[in-house]
């Protein structure tokens, strides 16, 4: 018999992927299926973004980099912070990674041990549980509700703070819920945070200029008392259409940097070479793809919420930021998961049932505006239909 480590036992899952592969096997059966559950942009990558990576490769570009990352690409990380937040951060203090994930395991498994706590939104993405649990921390959920827009509050997160609490995990604009966390919610915690020291916050902002209608992001990096103990994960993933490339960036205090620098020596040595060019050309190239994706987001989501709220027992808030919504669907008496997947066997409609995301997502489902405006109005239409039929 294998002795395998227990923790393994502890890893979660991200049910997306299961709702895909799900989908996909349906889809290859022959049956027509509308994918709302997927949480990647329905958009190509730019192609002057791909033109550089072919570039790298054809100069050369094919050998290991430094484990932190080539200078100009944590160089063109600082144009694009500074840009975004208006805060001067050093290349030093930057961290390309293979995607946004690896600074959560970074993050979450250098405070993580049995006896910490680690804090997290809830609903919230899953791997911040699974990889809490992993490490034997004890995660404990930071409501996001429904009647603050999905925004975390400063003061249920700071009255959730004790003395084993070692990380804070703050994710704004949120998925799976759409939900930013505005400006004075974010200047409380921060003022009450200084009150505790010695935890640490790891803010993902990978939807960070994923907003809607003026709404602006505030990131956590434009507060100085805390700059000695934040990490910002981020990345090209949703920005620029670029999930399938491996690519993110992480800010990392002084006092952090050369942990993780290790840990990248020790499991993945670098990031791969091509798309570090790549992800240069991204941030210094126009920018008018994604304002376009930017354009089409706005215009789904506007479909979604007026489509959602037509239908018997499920209402649906306006989301502010990243291109998902979260109805409300407790008032069709399904169980949420229940639902997603009857919808997705009987209906032929992909999306996520909340419990996914914690489990205050019980009564929502997930729906990614990552298709297009026609592919939402049909898949609505379904999922009506399915519900009027099951009244
Ligand atoms: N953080 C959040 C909030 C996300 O929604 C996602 C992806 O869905 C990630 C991080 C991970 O990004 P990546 O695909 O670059 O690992």
């Amino acid at each position: 018999m294998l002795h395998t480590v227990a923790a393994y036992d502890r890893i979660g899952e991200e049910n997306a992927f299961a709702v895909l592969a799900r989908a996909t096997e349906l889809a290859a059966s022959g049956r027509d299926i509308i994918n709302l559950g997927i949480g990647q942009p329905d958009f190509s990558t730019p192609g002057h973004i791909v033109e550089a990576a072919v570039k790298a490769l054809r100069d050369g570009h094919h050998g290991y980099t430094p484990a932190n990352g080539i200078l100009p690409a944590r160089e063109a990380v600082c144009r694009r912070t500074l840009a975004t937040t208006g805060e001067q951060v050093s290349p030093d203090n930057v961290m390309i990674m293979p995607g946004g994930k690896p600074t959560m395991f970074a993050a979450i498994t250098l405070f993580g041990e049995p006896g910490a706590e680690i804090l997290y939104p809830d609903p919230g993405f899953p791997i911040y549980r699974s990889m809490i649990e992993f490490t034997g921390a004890t995660p404990v959920p930071v409501p996001a509700r429904e009647e603050n827009g999905f925004a975390f509050s400063a003061e249920e997160t700071l009255a959730l703070i004790t003395d084993r609490t070692r990380l804070l995990i703050l994710n704004s604009p949120a998925n799976p819920t759409g939900g930013v966390t505005p400006k004075s919610e974010i200047d409380a915690l921060v003022a009450g945070l200084e009150r505790f020291p010695d935890v640490a916050i790891m803010s993902d902002e990978i939807y960070d200029v994923m907003t809607y209608e003026g709404e602006a992001h505030t990131s956590l990096l434009t507060y100085p008392s805390i700059r000695d103990r934040l990490i910002v994960l981020n990345g090209w993933s949703k920005t620029w259409a670029m999930t399938g490339w491996r690519l993110g960036w992480s800010i990392w205090p002084d006092g952090l940097i050369d942990k993780v620098r290790k840990l990248a020596v020790n499991c993945w040595s670098c990031v791969n070479a091509p798309a570090q060019h790549a992800g240069i050309a991204a941030i210094d190239g126009p920018q008018d793809a994604v304002e376009e994706m930017m354009a089409a987001f706005d215009a789904r989501r506007r479909i979604v919420v007026e489509r959602m709220n037509m239908l018997p027992g499920v209402t649906c808030i306006t989301p502010k930021g990243a291109f998902y919504a979260f109805p409300n669907v407790g008032a069709t008496g399904w169980k949420a998961k229940e639902l997603a997947s009857a919808l997705l066997e009987e209906a032929g409609v992909a999306l996520i049932g909340g419990p996914d995301f914690g489990i205050l997502g019980e009564g929502y489902i997930r729906l990614s505006f990552a298709n297009s405006a026609d592919n939402i109005e049909r898949a609505a239409d379904r999922i009506g239909a399915f519900l009027e039929s099951k009244a």
